[in-house]
């Protein structure tokens, strides 16, 4: 399926302001005809892009209200490469700011890029885990020294929630499942039963990074449910998953630590039973082959959908063609999109192909 040509940017540095101008006179023509009721349902749609950050995340989440939440910043340099990603999505999706940026943790590929996104459009609030606890870690401390000297300047609100609580961000339900290493104590409603697939998992030594300590959250919009963990892991999802499923289902997994192998137990991924993954891998960075192979193996997975063409992957550990944005060669930053409905159905779309595959309400 083709998508209407509203949807048809792709987020290059090339992308003009007439093309903005013009997408906004398109966004009026639709919300014009949204009157209607043989609209088009995108205004009552939740929209989340996938920006290609080379390995790191940046995924931007906006309400059917105009709010948004970016997940994470990419990384720092490169002239601005992913502050730029993320601002032409925002523009795309129609926003002049970005009220809420969530930094899962202070690794240099999520929280990087906050000094260039904030050059280049305005933020409301940042919320964060807490202190940076990797003191030994140069790219860290950098990176976690930038963000602070920009909370110091005050012109930026700050949250820093614990796990059980709910982001006040409208229209969609947000809620902190892991922060700081803590994690949310009480099933979830409906969830709680035994998790068979623990035993599939092996007892991992605990991670000592800033990785562990992700804010997590889970993502709620009518029937549909996202899980994005940042990169917390194995130990902890065991901790999260094990002798009993906090979580439940959930619909959309937008896969631990770039689909590398530090995360993505067995317990996580086969408890959570996903109906698409969402992996923000890197050319060289993140989808490693063991945990390719869990993912795949998920119960009831309906597809798996990558950012890149894993290098480590090769012939045998990747998706089809179709079920990636940036396949190998030069870098094309290449994004996904993916549009939620409230009755739990939703769309995944490739920028590259422009196509668009349906997931209907089940
Ligand atoms: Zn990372």
């Amino acid at each position: 399926m083709t998508r209407s040509p509203r949807f048809e940017f792709n987020f290059r540095k090339t992308l003009s302001a007439v093309v903005f101008a013009a997408a906004g006179t398109a966004m009026a023509l639709l919300s014009a005809a949204n009157a209607t009721p043989a609209a088009p349902a995108a205004a009552e749609s939740l929209r989340v892009y996938f920006v290609d950050v080379e390995g790191g995340q940046a995924t931007l989440f906006v309400t059917p209200e105009g709010q948004s939440l970016l997940i994470d910043t990419g990384w720092d340099g490169n002239n601005g490469r992913d502050a730029d990603r993320i601002v032409a999505a925002a523009k795309s999706a129609g926003l002049t700011k970005i009220d809420y940026v969530l930094i899962t943790h202070f690794h240099e590929d999520h929280v990087g890029g906050v000094p260039q996104l904030v050059a280049r459009i305005p933020i409301g609030t940042f919320i964060d885990h807490g202190e940076n606890r990797e003191s030994t870690d140069g790219p860290t401390v950098q990176g976690w020294q930038a963000y602070q000297a920009l909370l110091a300047t005050g012109k930026y609100k700050r949250i820093t929630p614990k796990p059980g609580e709910v982001l006040p961000i409208q229209g969609m339900h947000v809620e902190v499942i892991s922060a700081d290493g803590v994690l949310s104590e009480k099933p979830l409603p409906g969830a709680g039963q035994e998790n068979a697939a623990c035993k599939e998992s092996e007892t991992r030594p605990a991670d000592k990074t800033e990785n562990l300590r992700s804010l997590g959250t889970l993502i709620t919009f009518g029937k549909l449910r996202l899980l994005d963990l940042g990169d917390l892991t194995w130990d902890k999802e065991m901790e999260l998953m094990c002798p009993v499923n906090k979580l439940g289902h959930v619909d959309v997994y937008i896969v631990s630590h770039h689909g590398w192998q530090q995360s993505s137990s067995p317990a996580l991924v086969w408890g959570i039973t996903p109906r698409v993954a969402i992996m923000d891998n890197g050319a060289k960075k993140g989808g490693t082959p063991s945990t390719w192979d869990i993912i795949e193996k998920s119960p009831h997975l309906e597809n798996l959908w990558q950012l890149h063409y894993s290098e480590e992957g090769g012939t045998a550990h990747n998706v089809a063609a179709e079920f990636i944005a940036n396949p190998q060669g030069p870098d094309a930053g290449n994004y996904l999109e993916l549009t939620g409905r409230g009755d739990g159905s939703f769309d995944v779309f490739n920028s590259r192909t422009q196509e668009t595959k349906r997931y209907p309400a089940r």
